[in-house]
């Protein structure tokens, strides 16, 4: 849940603004975005969304998904209409305060107008019901998100802006909220959300499980993974649930790595900080049932088994990424550089390669086999994707790691761990821009020069002329 809006909203809902006649009209529409640099349509201006309750049914065998979500907000503006993300699928009915809205929809904004107009500072309920079969996005960088049928069901995977395939919402990191989803799909099958399981019932050949997520969350990292499940939970030795959900399939493939969970999250807290979470876990689907994995909050999304670094990577995300999120999509080397980063530190730790060796390996063009993926890390600085088919390629996640290496060479081991940790507390459930890193840094060593850091490694075209 964001508290100020730092992003001012983009094109009004023209749409609804010429049928408001009749009556004193004194509020305006939200705006249709958020302007993020590279998805301007993502999220919604003139309101700020604090809770999503999801009540969801899925048949695999049709594909086919009945939703109602009852979202409760908060309108930072006098509104007139306002918009919510929702792409695909057929709406039904939508109300606000419980009285019927009149709506509209156009690409992938559904445009409401409510029956009674909302004052700025008025915390209001919306609720939309919905069915149809969602769709699955293709992306700018071709890969694929929203809703992906399965062999034995379906994940919703929503980097950047796949959730808008699967419920309406604000879908832009800014808007974070907490949720509760209630999932009923055919019995045999289970519903992995979230959060934590608060009941699972089967009843009427149909099974349903309750999910229920107690802190901030953005919509990018939700997911529902239907199919089978082997689950199992444990507890890390601080006490925090540990909840797996893996393919039967895959299940002896992954009992090591995920087995590791405890220790990986022991080793993440005293690396980087209290957990900000209060569960973790893992899913475990089959291997062509994704293209990536993803750190889905509280319980990273794994199309294959996981090897332990890979693991750590998706559970670093949690305190970045997940816990701070970025800005704006432009900002992702805040989740990927820091997430690569942890697996070059979980690699020293482990005695494999320091992180000076991977520094260099990098730097020497010798990391990769293949001659383009060593050139591949310069072609673009990492704070600086030039589009958004770009936002996930290598200079955001290998590059964006070396300036993290760059700081850790300036101020020392014991100041960079410091450091890492009172980055992800400053900024805890929040979002950050690499303008608030840069600033953090410089504050917390203020002895340091770190003007060429910034030139050469976080915003300079090329390799740097020294490493
Ligand atoms: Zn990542």
């Amino acid at each position: 849940m964001r508290t100020t809006r730092l992003l001012v909203a983009a094109a009004t809902a023209t749409a609804l603004a010429a049928c408001s006649g009749g009556g004193s009209v004194d509020g305006s529409p939200g705006g249709s975005g958020v302007r993020d640099p590279y998805f301007p349509k993502a999220g919604n201006g003139g309101y700020d969304i604090g809770h999503y309750d999801l009540t969801l049914t899925y048949d695999p065998d049709g594909e086919h998904l009945t939703g109602t979500a009852a979202i409760t907000a908060r309108a930072t503006q006098d509104l007139s209409a306002f918009n919510l993300d929702l792409k695909g699928l057929d709406v039904e009915e939508v109300t606000v305060e419980g009285r019927d809205a009149r709506f509209n929809r156009a690409g992938q904004e559904l445009t409401v107008r409510p029956a009674d107009e909302l004052d700025d500072g008025e915390t209001f309920r919306v609720t939309v019901r919905y069915s149809g079969e969602p769709v699955t996005i293709t992306d700018p960088d071709d890969s694929k998100e929203g809703w992906l049928p399965t062999a034995d069901g379906a994940v919703g995977l929503g980097q950047p802006t796949g959730s808008m395939a699967w419920f309406p919402g604000s879908h832009h990191p800014f808007d974070k909220a907490t949720y509760d989803l209630r999932v009923t799909v055919p019995k045999g099958l289970g519903a992995v959300s979230n959060g934590e399981l608060t009941g699972e019932v089967t009843r009427g050949g149909r099974t349903t499980s309750t999910w229920h997520v107690a802190e901030p969350m953005s919509s990018h990292v939700v997911t529902v993974a239907v199919g089978e499940w082997q689950t199992d939970r444990s507890t890390t030795d601080d006490g925090v649930p540990v909840y797996t959900a893996v393919d039967p399939r895959q299940a002896g493939a992954s009992r090591e790595a995920l087995g590791r969970i405890p220790e990986i999250m022991g080793w993440a807290r005293d690396n980087f900080g209290p957990y900000p979470f209060s569960s973790t876990g893992a899913i475990v689907d089959r291997v062509e049932d994704a293209g990536y994995a993803l750190e889905t909050q509280n319980r990273p999304y794994f199309p294959g088994a996981p090897d332990t670094v890979l693991l750590v990577h998706e559970l670093a995300h949690q305190w970045y990424g997940n816990s701070v999120s970025p800005k704006t999509w432009r900002d992702m080397w805040l989740n990927e550089g820091f997430a690569t980063y942890a697996e070059w530190l979980w690699e020293e730790d482990e005695g494999g390669d320091t992180a000076q060796e991977t520094f260099d390996a990098l730097y020497d063009g010798t990391y990769y086999d293949d001659e383009d993926a060593n050139d591949s890390i310069w072609a673009f600085p990492p704070a600086e994707p030039p589009d958004a088919e770009h936002i996930s390629a290598s200079p955001v996640y290998q590059r964006g790691a070396m300036v993290l290496h760059k700081i850790r060479q300036a101020v020392g081991d014991d100041a960079f761990l410091d450091l890492l940790r009172g980055w992800a507390a400053a900024h805890r459930h929040g979002n950050a821009d690499t303008g608030d890193f840069t600033a953090y840094v410089e504050k917390s060593a203020p002895d340091e020069d770190f003007s060429g850091v910034w030139e050469d490694w976080l915003y300079g075209d090329g390799r740097p002329d020294r490493p």
